[in-house]
């Protein structure tokens, strides 16, 4: 009988309510909170709930079958109409710089967690909802969120994982049934857009702010107790009694955060709100609001309006942001860690890790052994080359494994190519580049065969184009989920061919380059 199955359908242990100090009465009206972690808030109900789409994969790693999400009342759940048995909603307290300024208190304004979920494998996964109405972190905003961004976060995160990217997840998309409101930029004019709500799945959401908001209170023994909680449920490699934990953690995280960025770099995935609330202490990709994919390979590109004038979020700088960031978290850290030697330690390891990871991610994506110094200028050729043609990145380097290396051709790489003038006047250079690779890889140690691999491997076929995004959203709003459906299957094997989904492969089409929604994006999506 629909609804009545029996529940719960998950168990949950729900230790950050649990363990750290918070608030379970108080209005839920914005406002200032201290000495707390947490605030409980249920999730405000919606008119209509329906479900638009859900992530097998996510599903089955939390033990859910199909008829499971699309129980009513599990769809109720997801859309914040009622809670299942052991969830405890609350939204958690956190600060940051942004743009590089310290903002203050900022919190889950629109993200309520549902709890920490136990799969059966024993994992710790925690529910939560964006979108779900007001919190006391909501400040002048809604709580809201229009479908056109929850599609976009609910598609880029599972797309994300399938790249072996590490990312929150992402679980369900729903439907309120209620306009919303937002951003007067897009398409020129404010205008009423259908809600959603999406289940984002982590087995963190803490961020660096959430370090921060408690150094700049002053709050140095609940600091301590938040960082020994963060060590004890989401660093299982450290140990709780260890007197070198908090240097660990530090040194951990930048490691993490070295891998995230030089996989971002690898794929041309540009975040676009790099602030320092919107950085995972688990190093996991967070937060999809006004990101984008590199087309037209360009450093200075981001797909942030906001950040048009300083660029400084843009393709080229994310490595060196995520470094300021961790000085961010340095200072958050600096009451538990007196010795700075364990901050300028952690960060060169970020330099030193981030160099090794792009090194080996750009020798996989070129197929040859390894990068040596003396590859260097081939490399940074590579990106001057790309620059100058405006060649599509994803299609340049996919296109790259089928070179003749014996007589290398321009027109391998012919789809690249955006402009038919650039074609003429940059084709002597691009060709002359491709003829120093060839010569480079015939005199590489690895072996042809394992070579196609790594760089099929590396070089991601399909990537959540931005005009792609745009489509299944203009379709989903329209009432067809199909585009919808289509794209989250074939991001899920990126890098395989996948002959009757060849379009979704296609460089940026030229409708695509100014229509809003294709290029750049705000931060109040
Ligand atoms: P973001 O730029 O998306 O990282 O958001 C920065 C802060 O604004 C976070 O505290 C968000 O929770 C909050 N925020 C963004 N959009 C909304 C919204 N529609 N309603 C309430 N809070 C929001
Ligand atoms: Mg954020
Ligand atoms: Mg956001």
């Amino acid at each position: 009988q629909p609804g009545n199955r029996t529940m719960p359908l998950l168990h949950f242990d729900n230790r950050f309510v649990h363990e750290l100090p918070g608030e379970t009465e108080g209005e839920n009206r914005p406002r200032a909170v201290q000495g707390i972690c947490w605030s409980r808030v249920p999730p405000t109900p919606v008119r209509q709930p329906r479900l638009l789409s859900f992530s097998r994969p996510m599903a089955d790693t939390l033990g859910l079958s199909e008829e499971d999400i699309r129980d009513p009342a599990f769809v109720a759940a997801m859309s914040g109409n009622r809670l299942l048995h052991g969830m405890l909603p609350f939204a958690t307290c956190y600060g940051g710089h942004q743009f590089g300024h310290w903002a203050g208190q900022l919190g889950d304004g629109r993200a309520i967690s549902l709890g920490e979920a136990i799969n059966p494998a024993g994992e710790r996964w925690e529910l939560q909802l964006k979108g779900a109405g007001p919190t006391p972190y909501s400040r002048m905003a809604d709580g809201r969120a229009v479908l056109r961004s929850s599609l976009r976060e609910f598609v880029c995160s599972e797309a994300m994982h399938h790249l072996g990217i590490p990312t929150t997840r992402a679980l369900t998309l729903c439907l309120t049934g209620e306009d919303v409101v937002r951003d007067m930029f897009y398409d020129g004019h404010p205008e009423a857009e259908p809600g959603a709500v999406v289940c984002r799945v982590s087995p963190s959401f803490t961020r660096f702010g959430h370090f921060e908001m408690l150094m700049a209170r002053g709050e140095t023994e609940l600091l301590r107790r938040f960082t020994d909680f963060t060590i004890d449920r989401d660093f299982p490699d450290i140990a709780v009694d260890d007197p070198d934990r908090y240097a660990k953690l530090f040194h951990t995280v930048c490691e993490r955060t070295a891998l995230m960025v030089a996989h971002w770099m690898r794929v041309g995935f540009v975040h676009g709100v790099m602030n320092s609330d919107n950085m995972s202490i688990l190093g996991l990709t967070i937060d999809y609001g006004p990101y984008g994919w590199l087309e037209d390979f360009d450093p200075l590109w981001t797909p942030n309006t906001t950040d048009a004038q300083g660029r400084r979020y843009c393709f080229g700088r994310q490595p060196e942001i995520a470094h300021w960031n961790l000085q961010c978290l340095a200072r958050a850290l600096s009451p538990l860690i007196r010795d700075q030697q364990v901050f300028d330690d952690g960060l060169a390891a970020y330099d030193r890790d981030y160099a090794r990871h792009f090194r080996a991610m750009y020798a996989d994506k070129l197929g040859i052994e390894r990068i040596q110094d003396n590859d260097e200028p081939l490399v940074q050729d590579l990106f001057t080359t790309l620059e100058a043609a405006q060649l599509d990145m994803t299609l340049f380097f996919r296109k790259l494994v089928e070179l003749d290396l014996a007589a290398p051709s321009t027109e391998t790489v012919r789809e690249a190519f955006y402009r038919e003038d650039l074609r003429e006047k940059e084709g002597r250079r691009v060709k002359e580049w491709l003829e120093r690779y060839g010569k480079r890889v015939s005199s590489d140690s690895l072996p042809e065969a394992l070579r196609r691999e790594k760089m099929l491997a590396a070089n991601p076929k399909y990537v959540f184009r931005n005009y792609l995004a745009q489509q299944a959203i203009d379709a989903a709003e329209a009432g067809d989920t199909g585009p919808l459906e289509t794209l989250m299957t074939v991001l899920q094997r990126p890098c395989e061919e996948q002959p009757q989904h060849e379009a979704h492969a296609a460089r940026r089409p030229e409708w695509a380059r100014h229509r809003a929604g294709c290029s750049m994006l705000s931060c109040s999506s």
